[in-house]
């Protein structure tokens, strides 16, 4: 079996390094924001050119604890409007709803899957307060165009790069194209920890500093306590696990970049619609799209071939958003009834994937 991702292949790469590195946190006796925390912050900072990243619990707690700060900043309230593409996967649209404001969705773009530029404008009222572009599967969005309107409606764009750390757009890289970027390193993104972890960054000093006391229960200053703020930080363990991988996060970028290459120029099978990349992707996910989805992914699954759905359900048919099931995005619905990822990682070797591009040409 070809399987979609083999994290034990892919850790094993690291593990002495890990293991010394375990070694120097256990010895230290100091395992929440420590020296490990502050040093991958400095590192993730200036691999993605910001000024500022402050470690977190996880993904989603970043994105909540942008726009939560934004909040105690007195940029953002309560019942105000963040435009995010409606094909996101959901955790963008949680960190909206759990700030008590309102997420309005926008149609991507049917060939790169991204937000539409085109279709945010038509979106925005007196009450909209930041657009979220959502670098989904490892391509940068529009930037230009999206801080175009952001400029113009006076808005803040925050970055979900859960999926992009180190993709580009022109010379900038994904976390330095907006005013603040939330990042996950869950552990099958392609900076993945062993367990959760997050990171905000961002270039906004007063903004960092907000985040920081808001993730360590509101304390800028030990017992004083500035905002009702959360437990959301980055551990010891991880982040020193993070800074062993973080090395080699540009290898693991190209190694990546060969797959999708070899899979763009030998896929040839006119069911199948191939990604097309206008800016820049780091390849988080290999998506293809055709007709009958669910009958290629079990085709494959019978040749030894394991493949996954990012996202079988879109946001607005979820339960949990029952009062959006009603609401129409047929761009949205028809992505989500067609995508298939397959396998792609730094360990996936070169006759794996020549099997996948040549039982997907047999299909
Ligand atoms: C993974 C992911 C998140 C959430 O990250 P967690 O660390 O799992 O909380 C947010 N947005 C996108 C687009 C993601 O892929």
């Amino acid at each position: 079996m070809i399987p979609f991702l083999d994290l034990k292949v892919v850790n094993a790469q690291y593990k002495k390094e890990m293991l010394e590195a375990c070694e120097k946190v256990i010895e230290s006796g100091w395992y929440i924001q420590g020296t490990e925390c502050k040093e991958f912050e400095k590192e993730f900072a200036s691999y993605c050119g910001t000024k500022y990243a402050v470690g977190v619990a996880n993904g989603l707690d970043a994105l909540i604890l942008i726009l939560r700060a934004y909040k105690e900043m007195g940029i953002i309230n309560d019942g105000d409007e963040v435009i995010v593409p409606a094909n996101t996967y959901i955790a963008s649209i949680l960190a909206i709803s759990e700030n008590n404001l309102v997420p309005i969705l926008v149609e991507p773009d049917i060939n790169t899957y991204l937000i539409d530029p085109n279709k945010i404008e038509e979106k925005i009222t007196s009450k909209t307060k930041v657009i979220m572009p959502v670098h989904l599967y490892g391509q940068t969005c529009e930037m230009d165009e999206i801080n175009k309107i952001a400029e113009k409606y006076n808005l803040k764009v925050i970055e979900d790069s859960a999926q992009a750390h180190g993709a580009y757009y022109k010379d900038k890289r994904a976390g330095n194209l907006g005013d603040a970027s939330g990042f996950s390193f869950y552990p099958g993104k392609n900076l993945g920890a062993l367990g959760d972890g997050g990171a905000v960054t961002t270039n906004d000093e007063a903004l960092a500093d907000t985040i920081k006391a808001l993730s360590n229960y509101g304390s800028h200053k030990k017992y004083e306590n500035l905002y009702k703020g959360y437990n959301s930080r980055l551990d010891e363990i991880q982040a020193t696990f993070l800074r062993v991988k973080l090395k080699y996060l540009d290898d693991v970028i190209e190694k990546r970049k060969k797959v999708a290459k070899f899979y763009l120029e030998n896929i040839k099978n006119d069911k199948i619609i191939l990604p097309k990349v206008f800016t820049d992707s780091v390849w988080h996910l290999f998506v293809i799209r055709t007709k009958k989805r669910d009958k290629l992914q079990k085709y494959l699954l019978d040749n030894g071939i394991q493949t996954l759905i990012h996202y079988p359900i879109p946001p607005h048919k979820q339960e949990a958003y029952k009062e959006w099931n009603n609401l129409s995005f047929p761009i949205t619905e028809k992505i989500h009834n067609e995508v298939l990822s397959l396998p792609i990682s730094e360990v996936i070797n070169i006759d794996e994937v020549k099997k996948v591009g040549e039982k997907i040409n047999e299909y």
